[in-house]
């Protein structure tokens, strides 16, 4: 048999690791997988190649995508979901592996709703905000690299007794920047739904002055539009009299090597997938993988398509208390 695979939306490290482990598994099985290039643009323009074994040798320690990912404004329409079907038909394709976040998992089920094709989608993006899973491939990569970068400009701070706001990504998830913030230290996570907290900025940084501490990190979640820091920085002089510095991580935090839980849950998740499209009774089969518990489980794919909650006010409160 035919299956299918593509990446979509924003890439996540561990992407590659998912696409080898689930074209060697069908391969070892007998059965060919078919890339589909640039996500659902690629399904909708019949950008779809054979992938060998071979093809997807040497990719499982690199970050981004090979079958490249995009955002495809089209998909949201049925006229070209149908003409994606049909692409799809004319390869005898028996199943579609969907890795992404939460948007292209709606695209997915609009899909398997209309067409009936068998869908598998894998938890891919940084941001970890899917609903009914504990992780998503990317998310402790985009962690580290936000460490290693924040470990550095520590040094600068402490050596010239300096604030910094160091704005991480996320967008509205509260995910990274709590977890990123915990594990370098930071004075507070400026969190995505948070307007300015200026004086518990203020009192944060005078707490530490009192007991002789000059140098202060604050991490803040981007929000829709990375830049806000420079907004707090503005406010925090003119009312404050407090100079800062801001440093942007930005896509520097995606790239990169998957780290070792990213390349393991992915290439399960890739080998997982191609066992459940084979075994399952395919034209109803519409499902997510999801971790619980360190344990991967398909969940129908409607349960999952909202974003989670990801602010914890248990981390939020911890912070405060450890940064004295
Ligand atoms: P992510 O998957 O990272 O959340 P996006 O939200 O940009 O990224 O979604 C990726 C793509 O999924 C969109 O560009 C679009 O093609 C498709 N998509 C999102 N929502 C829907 C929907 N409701 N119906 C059909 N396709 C959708």
């Amino acid at each position: 048999m035919n299956f299918a695979i593509l990446t979509s939306g924003g890439d996540s490290p561990g992407m590659n690791a998912s696409i080898r482990a689930f074209v060697r598994s069908m391969h070892f099985h007998g059965h060919k997988t078919y890339g589909i290039i640039r996500g659902y643009s690629g399904l909708v323009e019949n950008d779809i190649h054979l992938l060998t074994p071979k093809d997807v040798g040497n990719i499982i320690q690199r970050g981004g995508t090979i079958l490249k990912t995009s955002r495809c404004a089209e998909f949201m329409e049925k006229k070209y979901r149908q003409i994606a079907f049909q692409n799809l038909k004319k390869l005898k394709i028996s199943g579609l592996c969907v890795i992404g976040g939460d948007g292209s998992y709606n695209g997915a089920y609009e899909f398997h709703q209309e067409t009936k094709m068998p869908v598998v989608c894998l938890p891919g993006t940084i941001d970890n905000d899917i609903k009914n899973t504990d992780y998503t491939i990317g998310h402790e990569t985009a962690v580290q690299n936000a460490i290693e970068a924040i470990d550095k400009i520590r040094d600068t701070a402490v050596s010239h007794d300096r604030v910094f706001f160091i704005e991480v990504m996320g967008r509205n998830s509260s995910a990274l920047s709590q977890r990123i913030a915990l594990c370098t230290g930071a004075e507070l996570s400026i969190s995505p739904k948070d307007n300015f907290p200026d004086e518990e900025i203020l009192k944060l940084i005078e707490r530490g002055q009192k007991r002789g501490k000059k140098s202060s990190i604050f991490i803040v979640a981007e929000n829709e539009k990375a830049g806000r820091s420079y907004d707090i920085q503005k406010l925090m002089m003119l009312k404050h009299k407090i100079s800062s510095h801001v440093c942007i991580l930005g896509h520097i935090q995606r790239g990169g090597s998957p780290v070792a839980k990213d390349r393991f849950f992915a290439t399960l998740m890739g080998a997982n997938a191609s066992e459940i499209l084979l075994s399952s009774s395919r034209a109803s089969t519409c499902v997510a993988l999801c971790v619980k518990n360190e344990h991967i489980k398909s969940t129908p794919l409607n349960k999952c398509l909202s974003k989670t909650e990801t602010y914890s006010r248990d981390i939020a409160t911890l912070l405060v208390k450890l940064s004295v």
